[in-house]
């Protein structure tokens, strides 16, 4: 077919289908089915809105793409973690995991096509930056994973007679999500509305390294959703080093802007601090973090490393983890350990990504 693309049909609002079936002589009603196959049922193709007649669905095709995350490349870890690639309308791969406890798992997924920030121990850093994800794509990652989680054969995991229930997600795979900010945003609403998918905001958690200016306009926003810093270091002679961003944006600027934060929303946010081997898990470091920590209320998530070929980083041996650990909890910290999941399969978001392009 010659001429411009089709305009994909998930970047309208529910006025611009009114407006499109009422110039063309279809009852205004017309958009409140479509709206909902698109974001309650989440259906991926106009052949699955079975309640509209085909001339319709015709119709719409006719003037419509349907720009989808299909998933494609799927590993299951022996650990019961599933990494899925989705294959995006023009070709490109974005990667989601699903961490499976039982009949709940957490789902993390990607909000950008690599990303332009760079950090030296992740994979999709390694990457470089394509584009932004699509607040449609960003759904398809969910629904997709939701569906995957379902059809797991693992007896421990799945009750057959139950739904498959999404407990967490995490907006913590490929791509920084506040430099997409308005998708982002735009999914969570999506996933959060009765209108969506109608899950809890207190179910979802953005994770950002950090940037000091979309902190402030998330905080003036007041979102229902979880806040958590990727901090990984907490002197900027540290951070500087893993995190190139710093260099641009200190420490003292990334504090004020969390300072802003807690005084907007008055909730407590999540700082997330991987352990790299001898890089920064001495009690030195952990005496830093404290340091840090006393500017807010936060809870810590201590993260085991997920090493990154050629990044040149190792996880932390059990001994300085644990006498990290200890310091922390000494000063009064909340602080929660995460093991890595997934090691056999790439996990780590970015992983298989850049595997299949070696
Ligand atoms: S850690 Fe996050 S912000 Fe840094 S390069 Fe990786 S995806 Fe981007």
């Amino acid at each position: 077919m010659s001429g411009s693309p089709r305009q994909d049909i998930r970047s309208l609002t529910k006025a611009d289908l009114e407006d499109f079936f009422l110039v063309r002589g279809e009852k205004k009603f017309r958009a409140s089915q479509v709206y909902e196959w698109l974001w309650r049922k989440s259906i991926r193709s106009f052949d699955e809105m079975t309640s509209l007649s085909k001339p319709v669905r015709q119709l719409l095709e006719n003037h419509f793409s349907f720009c989808a995350a299909v998933p494609e490349i799927r590993q299951n870890s022996g650990d019961g973690t599933v990494k899925t690639a989705f294959r995006l309308h023009d070709g490109l791969l974005v990667e989601s995991v699903l961490i499976p406890s039982r009949e709940r798992a957490t789902v993390c997924i990607s909000s950008q096509v690599g990303c332009a920030l760079g950090c030296l121990f992740c994979a999709t850093g390694q990457l470089g930056f394509t584009r932004n994800l699509t607040v449609g794509e960003i759904l398809d990652q969910v629904t997709g994973m939701r569906d995957a989680g379902s059809r797991m054969q693992n007896p421990d995991f799945v009750n057959p007679e139950q739904e498959f229930i999404i407990s967490n997600l995490v907006f913590m795979g490929m791509g920084e999500p506040y430099l997409n900010y308005e998708n982002v945003t735009g999914a969570i609403e999506k996933i959060t509305s009765s209108d969506g998918l109608g899950m809890s905001p207190q179910r979802v958690t953005v994770s950002s390294v950090g940037i000091p200016k979309m902190i402030k306009k998330m905080a003036d926003d007041d979102p229902k959703y979880h806040f958590a810093l990727s901090l990984h270091a907490a002197t900027d002679a540290k951070r500087d080093q893993i995190i190139p961003f710093n260099k641009k944006h200190p420490l003292a600027e990334l504090t004020e802007a969390l300072k802003y934060y807690h005084k907007k929303t008055a909730r407590r946010f999540t700082i997330e601090y991987i352990l790299f081997g001898n890089f920064n898990d001495s009690v030195a470091d952990a005496k830093d973090l404290a340091l840090f920590c006393r500017n807010f209320p936060v809870k810590l998530n201590i993260i085991e490393y997920n090493p990154v070929t050629g990044s040149g980083f190792t996880k932390s041996d059990p001994d300085r983890t644990r006498a990290f650990i200890d310091f922390l909890e000494h000063r009064n910290l909340v602080v929660n350990v995460r093991q890595s999941r997934g090691k056999d399969i790439d996990a780590a978001c970015g992983q298989l990504h850049l595997k299949l392009k070696t």
